[in-house]
């Protein structure tokens, strides 16, 4: 396993940005959702590769937050998008879970409100980022707000081009301010997404999670892939780029994005800041106050 803050690939055969990244032309219908790229063990042995990762995260994240502490302008922001069922929330609970949750600032995206509407789409975003040392995660994102009305029909070509463009500036913007964008699509299969939902039908404990409008977004699926398709062509740029995550596999999917943060992280290269004040003497001084 890599020590932490090296940057090393710990059990993947290459870093995950580069083995998931989007490339142009990508299209989120080609993935082999049950693929584990770059990982060459099962199931059995993600248990441990992500409980390390998490140790690792754990330490990085505790940096970040110092950092932040002593007047450093770096964050950390995870996007998360997928269509229902994906495996957001598992992502939120199994991999974000396994750091201080006073240093995450979690926000999930629904519906706009009626007030929210009103605004420019990016404002209730812009007021959800990361403060400095933190990790942002949104569950659901401001690409909700071209994937939705596309797909129904309630925006024209041009408004989607407007609409991207903001983001991309806004983006851009983030970043220069010190924030580094990781945005995962987590792409699950119609076989998957049907057992999933089938699951949250049949088990009582999972009827909270179904939302009669998950089916009618899964019949809707091919203008989904469509439309994400589009998406990653035009908004995956070196500012804030994509990653594509087969999550047939919710263990890959956990231990693919805990490996992209503990990247991310590492690339930051912070160590532990110096203190304001004179150790020596405050160690004299508290000893002396025994
Ligand atoms: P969930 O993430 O399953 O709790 O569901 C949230 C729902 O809100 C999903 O159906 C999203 O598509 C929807 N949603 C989130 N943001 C927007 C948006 N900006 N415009 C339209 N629908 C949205
Ligand atoms: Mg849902």
């Amino acid at each position: 396993m890599a020590a932490a803050g090296t940057g090393t690939t710990g059990p993947w055969e290459a870093p995950v940005r580069t083995l998931l990244r989007a490339r142009p032309g990508d299209s989120p219908a080609d993935v082999d959702a049950r693929a584990t790229p770059g990982f060459g063990g099962r199931k059995a042995d993600a248990k441990p590769a992500l409980a390390a990762a998490g140790e690792e995260l754990s330490e990085l994240q505790e940096r970040l937050f110092a950092h932040g502490r002593t007047g450093g302008d770096r964050s950390v922001l995870l996007v998360l998008q997928g269509l229902d069922t994906a495996g957001k929330g598992g992502i939120v609970r199994h991999v974000l879970g396994m750091v201080d949750p006073q240093g995450v600032a979690l926000r999930a995206f629904g519906v706009p409100t009626p007030q929210e509407r009103a605004q420019h789409f990016l404002t209730r975003v812009r007021a959800a980022l990361p403060a400095p040392g933190r990790i942002g995660v949104f569950d659901r994102s401001h690409y909700e707000d071209v994937l939705v009305p596309r797909v129904q029909g309630r925006l024209t070509p041009a408004e989607v081009d407007s609409r991207y463009a903001d983001v991309t500036a806004f983006e851009t913007e983030v970043a220069a301010a010190g924030t580094t964008v990781v945005k995962v699509l987590l792409w699950v299969s119609r076989d998957e997404q049907h057992a999933r939902l089938r699951e949250r039908l049949t088990r009582p404990e999972k009827h909270w999670k179904y939302d009669p409008q998950d089916v009618d977004a899964r019949l809707q699926r091919a203008a989904y892939e469509e439309a994400y398709t589009d998406l990653l062509a035009r908004t995956s740029t070196d500012a804030a780029p994509w990653y594509v995550v087969p999550a047939d596999r919710k263990w890959y999917a956990r231990l693919a994005v805990s490996a992209l943060l503990l990247e991310a992280l590492a690339d930051l290269h912070l160590g532990w800041p110096e203190p304001a004040y004179d150790v020596a003497a405050e160690l004299a001084r508290l000893d002396a106050s025994a």
